[in-house]
């Protein structure tokens, strides 16, 4: 138990692990394969100490359409994890684009993605202290709004019990625990991009 929990405390911790786990997520909503994803944005760390790396050559490596690598391509440019600069092809002189990561604009990146995590944590903490739940014992799982309890005459739709309000103290004390975590290491991620 106490292992498990200090585990997933590190794996939050470790920037990388949570950058991969958006890319993934980015990779989802486009229907693209996020392993697929995860693998161009690990060729492309790996290539950026020198010239970048070209999407012809990302597309080789890994047997993806172009197509496919120009669209994961365009998920890390548009969130700012990726950037190119523009080169020639070393035999026919066509413009060729070499893409590489800025760490350092990744951690702005890494920054603003918790900022935004904190941002819907607070609206959930503000929903769960404003408002007030309503459960039947006999089906926990669903919860009831007020209104929604109002207009079921504080009876379950399904077996009639009359429904109890739900103590969400302990979840609001989680969801602040959090919250204030998040900031404390937003603090401690923007003294580190000021000091490098
Ligand atoms: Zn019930």
């Amino acid at each position: 138990m106490q292992s498990a929990g200090n585990s997933k405390k590190s794996k939050n911790r470790d920037p990388m692990a949570s950058l991969r786990r958006f890319i993934m997520i980015m990779a989802e909503k486009k229907r693209l394969n996020p392993q697929n994803a995860i693998a161009v944005f690990d060729a492309i760390l790996q290539h950026s100490g020198g010239k970048g790396i070209s999407d012809e050559e990302l597309a080789a490596m890994f047997g993806f359409s172009q197509s496919e690598v120009r669209k994961i391509l365009r998920i890390l440019y548009d969130n700012g994890l990726a950037k190119y600069r523009r080169g020639r092809h070393p035999e026919t002189g066509a413009t060729r684009y070499f893409w590489y990561i800025d760490l350092s604009s990744v951690n702005v990146v890494l920054v603003s993605r918790k900022r935004e995590v904190v941002r819907k944590l607070k609206e959930k903490l503000k929903y769960e202290e404003e408002n007030e739940f309503y459960y039947c014992p006999n089906h926990p799982l669903k919860k009831y709004t007020f209104d929604e309890a109002f207009s079921l005459n504080f009876q379950c739709p399904k077996c009639g019990h009359v429904l109890e309000q739900v103590d969400n103290s302990a979840r609001i004390e989680i969801l602040r625990e959090i919250i204030r975590r998040l900031e404390e290491e937003i603090k401690e991620d923007e003294a580190k991009i000021r000091a490098s």
